[in-house]
């Protein structure tokens, strides 16, 4: 089977050419089957995040290729970088990130109205995606009256409304309550699991990564399987 993510030689230098340059990536590695859950674990300050937001289609890489259901994204323009970022890869945050103005069933609306889905079904869909996490009783409120816990998981059916065939997640529990944590990855697991979409989420606990089909570790800015 294809995969729904590759990567290969990724590199990234911040600050090239000068006194204070910083190679983040080295020369990385990476392929995800659609269905499978990946952890992406290293200390604060490895490049997790940049390595996500090169995959994310949100920053360009030095070098190296980034495929995103089998289609190379290397040197294609902006427009087409955007139109795949848009309808093939969701993306969560540590913090929500939600539009404070919108209700939670807006904020999953939007992304849909964008990509020419009519609202009423988009409506439809976004409600069924607030249920399946157990928040579609908090739909019409803004994310400012949610807890943290419900604002990541609108946060997920966000990232989640356009049928992404990536997700990538930052440490999407990174800012919750031990106990929050553990309810709220769990759903997102769930929801992962149900759309059958490849996932890779970078966490600082062990526990949850344990509870993903494998662990990648970034090391001297190179991925290496735990
Ligand atoms: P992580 O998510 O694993 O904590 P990051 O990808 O955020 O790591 O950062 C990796 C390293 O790159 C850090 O040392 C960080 O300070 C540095 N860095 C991140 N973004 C930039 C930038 N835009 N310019 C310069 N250095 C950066
Ligand atoms: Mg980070």
């Amino acid at each position: 089977m294809s995969n729904a993510l590759k990567v290969s030689g990724i590199s990234k230098t911040y600050n090239a050419g000068k006194a204070n340059a910083l190679t983040v990536l080295d020369g990385t590695d990476l392929a995800i089957r659609p269905g499978e859950v990946v952890a992406l674990v290293a200390p604060s300050g490895a490049g997790k995040s940049t390595l996500l937001h090169i995959l994310g289609l949100l920053d360009s890489s030095d070098s190296g290729a980034v495929e995103i259901g089998g289609v190379d994204m290397t040197g294609k323009p902006d427009a087409e970088r955007t139109r795949v970022r848009r309808q093939d890869v969701g993306f969560v945050y540590q913090f929500h990130h939600l539009l404070p103005e919108f209700s939670a069933l807006e904020n999953v609306v939007l992304p849909q109205l964008a990509n020419g889905i009519p609202k009423a079904e988009a409506e439809r869909y976004g409600l069924s995606l607030l249920q399946r996490v157990g928040v579609d009783h908090r739909a019409a409120n803004r994310p400012a009256a949610l807890s943290g816990g419900e604002q990541q998981r609108v946060a997920f059916c966000r990232a989640l409304a356009n049928k992404p065939k990536v997700l990538l997640a930052d440490e999407p529990t990174g800012n919750l309550d031990p106990a929050t944590s553990d309810t709220v990855f769990s759903a997102l697991m769930e929801l992962v699991r149900e759309t059958g979409l490849a996932a890779l989420i970078a966490t600082h606990n062990p526990e949850l990564a344990a509870r993903m089909d494998r662990v990648v570790r970034l090391e001297n800015g190179k991925l290496v399987a735990n």
